[in-house]
């Protein structure tokens, strides 16, 4: 696959005022050039799941529109289709679109962790599994840098929440943040090689990401040997010296040469080293290298022309591709009496304003300027004339705002509901489509609830009370409660936000011309209280403590043994499918090969996740109760069989090691799980791998336990703490084992202190000399 042109110009001839000038914008969307020096401006521009290039008013939080470009379904979305093909394939498109649109780097894929479903970002990243969001992200990468498009992979790290989202401080052990928060960064950077990394606004333990050297250069450079650049979240720097000295790169947007002016100061004053301007300018230099690329961006001018709408990429196969990617994400949470696909012959009723003016993307930067918008009222009218049904249609409630408000149902509810009431009544099947609008979830603010805004909550139960069957469709970004009116429908299609052809996709899916095959990436509580973080969200005072841990989101529930509505992992098909023979087979101290065998037992065309989890309690830290370690999504005729092989890398078995300071797979029993979701297993089998001989250091600190179980000195310890003891001294040993107890986690400084002098001080030194020199 081919990378973005990354063959850096030479910078020699520039002054230290004009490399100073390339460290920050030139305006809201690109870098400064020099064209004497043969240095080229680049564009940077949203987004993730479409291209927001600004023709005229410019700003950051998507206020004004951009050229018209494919709305795909947002990354909420595609987290639920558990397929990188679903993400390389947007990722693709984005980078064609952008080429067209003369942009070189379009920003994302985000893949921050969802750890409150209350998150006003939630849309825009794909799952609570880092596992899951970080072989999504790559994907993605990789299909938008193959059209020769960078990429910037945000907002690097710990951006979580939206509430005070430019200053709080994420607060998080180093562990949590190895396992659940970086993963995702980890992967996408060591496998993907993103042209850029886009640093998040807040701080984490204390210092920004912006100016965090520790994340910056420390993890991302020197641990993962991150090549591209750091690109900063648009505002989000400080100090742009410290920034500098961190391994910030490029702050954005411009900043009318004050920050270049303060890098200069810095530099004569002596208080920056001139290298390190040089290294981040290399590096910046390297990406204008996306210019030159010949087969890079039409129009790299500066500003956007009034490109042609939708100039220079077809339209209409973007449209239709994401038709079919937005059916391969929805998720088919409920299907009673197999209520689904609609099969029947009779009058159809649709409710519900959603129907006619669809909810298919979020607010803030990534907001898309789509191409066309399909409506699903339309849609289902479309192919239940083909069977000859009739479809009536009653708005149920009305949308607060312009577009898709809040579906608060200002207006009179209880006229639109008896209205929607009536509709249902002649219907033999009525389909309501239910959600959140724009308004109510955003980029820039978290919700506070996870309702349904009362007025459609009561319309749905009332219409069910009326139609024979009914089905709810659901577009949102964050996670809705289904509590109080679930067990009242006998039907649930979690569309989350499917995009500008969502309403076409979400009618195929109905009526069976596409078979569901998405699965949850998040679970869906049956109370915001169960929620890992609900106590440590949003934070307070400048702060928000990941009390937590590495508890988050079915880790959590999972562990505790939470009753959830849906758990993570949760979809149903139009099909069956039966998995049997899982076989796990170690093939090295650390790694393991899992195979399972799958079946569509069922009458139609399917595609079904394998997801493969593992649990442990081997090593010494608390382990969730499994934890996804492998997935895989296969597509299967009726009565198709298939034999699967995945691979579990040693990350499979490994927790991170805050004393190592590195990742340990404990020397254990590992049960290899095949679940059909994170909360049932449907197969499992034990190995055992040799993993990691850990030789801690041992110092008079190191309690009585840790040196008596040291693999060096433990075994002999007794012996030779004993040695020049008298007999006396000896007897004077605790040998009750409930005394040894009481000992074990004592300092070895403190317990040989009791001792009074019958231990020679050269013998500790001699054992500690030997705990760290195995010979
Ligand atoms: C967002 C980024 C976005 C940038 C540019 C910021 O407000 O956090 O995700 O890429 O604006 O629009």
């Amino acid at each position: 696959m081919p990378q973005p042109n990354l063959a850096a110009p030479s910078f020699g001839s520039l002054s230290l005022e004009q490399k100073a000038a390339l460290l920050s914008g030139r305006d809201f969307w690109s870098t400064q050039p020099f064209e004497a020096a043969g240095v080229p401006s680049i564009v940077l521009t949203d987004g993730p799941h479409g291209v927001r290039r600004q023709a005229g008013h410019f700003d950051h939080l998507g206020l004004h529109d951009a050229v018209p470009a494919t709305c795909f379904p947002p990354a909420v979305t595609v987290g639920s289709s558990w397929d990188p093909g679903v993400a390389g394939k947007i990722g693709a498109a984005v980078g064609r679109e952008a080429r067209a649109l003369g942009v070189h780097i379009a920003l994302g894929p985000g893949v921050n962790i969802k750890r409150s479903p209350l998150c006003g970002r939630n849309f825009e990243y794909y799952s609570e599994d880092p596992l899951l969001a970080g072989l999504l992200g790559a994907a993605h990468v990789q299909g938008q840098q193959g059209q020769g498009v960078g990429a910037s992979v945000k907002h690097f790290a710990a951006n979580n929440q939206e509430t005070d989202r430019m200053l709080v401080s994420a607060d998080a052990d180093e562990r949590t943040l190895r396992e659940i928060y970086l993963p995702a960064f980890e992967h996408i950077v060591t496998q993907a090689r993103p042209a850029t990394v886009m640093c998040a606004y807040n701080k984490i333990n204390g210092v920004y990401a912006a100016q965090n050297r520790w994340l910056l250069t420390r993890v991302l450079r020197e641990e993962w040997g991150f090549g591209g650049a750091v690109v900063s979240d648009w505002g989000a720097v400080h100090d742009p010296v410290a920034a500098l000295a961190a391994g910030l790169d490029l702050e954005m947007p411009g900043t009318d040469g004050q920050s270049a002016q303060r890098i200069v100061d810095a530099v004569r004053a002596g208080e920056l080293d001139e290298a390190v301007v040089d290294a981040a300018v290399g590096r910046v230099l390297v990406l204008t290298g996306l210019a030159a690329d010949p087969a890079g961006p039409a129009d790299p001018g500066h500003p956007a022309g009034p490109a042609s709408p939708a100039g220079g990429f077809d339209a209409d196969a973007h449209h239709a591709l994401a038709r079919q990617l937005a059916a391969d994400c929805a998720v088919l949470l409920k299907n009673d009496g197999g209520v689904l696909p609609l099969t029947g012959r009779g009058p159809i009723a649709v409710v519900g304003e959603f129907a006619r003016t669809p909810r298919y993307q979020g607010g803030g930067s990534s907001h898309v300027n789509p191409t066309r918008v399909d409506a699903p009222l339309d849609a289902i009218r479309a192919l239940a004339a083909g069977h000859g049904r009739a479809v009536g249609f009653a708005p149920g409630f009305t949308l607060g705002g312009s577009g898709a408000g809040t579906g608060d149902g200002t207006g009179d509810s209880a006229a639109l509901r008896a209205e929607a009431v009536a509709a249902a009544r002649h219907a033999e099947v009525t389909v309501v489509f239910a959600g959140l609008g724009e308004r109510e979830e955003s980029e820039g603010f978290d919700r506070e609830t996870l309702d349904l805004p009362a007025a459609q909550a009561d319309l749905i139960r009332a219409v069910a009370a009326a139609s024979p069957r009914t089905v709810v469709v659901l577009s949102h970004g964050g996670v809705v409660s289904l509590e109080g009116w679930h067990d009242d429908v006998d039907a649930i299609l979690d569309g989350f936000l499917l995009g500008q052809a969502g309403g076409a996709a979400v009618a195929d899916l109905l009526f069976g011309v596409a078979n569901p095959s998405g699965h949850l990436a998040e679970t869906i509580p049956q109370r915001l209280a169960d929620n890992p973080s609900y106590v440590n969200f949003p934070g307070e005072q400048g702060h928000v403590r990941y009390g937590e841990g590495v508890m988050v989101g079915y880790r959590w529930y999972a562990t505790v043994g939470l009753p959830v509505r849906y758990p993570f992992g949760h979809g149903l098909s139009y099909t069956t499918f039966a998995t049997s023979d899982l076989t796990v087979g170690v093939t090295g101290p650390d790694t393991a090969r899992a195979s399972v065998t799958v079946t569509n037992t069922g009458e139609r065309a399917g595609q079904h996740v394998i997801q493969v989890y593992v649990a442990t309690t081997a090593g010494p830290v608390r382990r969730p109760v499994r934890e996804l370690r492998a997935f895989t999504k296969v597509s299967l005729e009726p009565g198709e069989t298939r034999t699967v092989p995945l691979d579990l890398d040693r990350r499979a078995f490994a927790y991170y090691d805050i004393r190592e300071a590195g990742w340990i797979v404990a020397p254990g029993t590992y049960v290899v799980q095949v679940g059909e979701n994170a909360a049932t297993v449907i197969g499992e089998a034990a190995i055992s791998l040799t993993g990691d001989l850990i030789i801690p250091e041992l110092t008079l600190d190191s309690t009585v336990q840790d040196w008596f179980t040291h693999p060096i000195v433990g075994a002999t310890l007794l012996d030779e703490l004993t040695a020049q003891m008298t007999d006396e001294q000896r007897s004077g040993l605790p040998a009750d084992p409930d005394l040894l107890r009481l000992v074990a986690s004592m300092p070895m400084r403190t317990a040989v202190g009791m001792l009074g002098g019958a231990v020679p001080e050269a013998t500790l030194q001699r054992l500690m000399a030997r705990s760290r020199r195995p010979d």
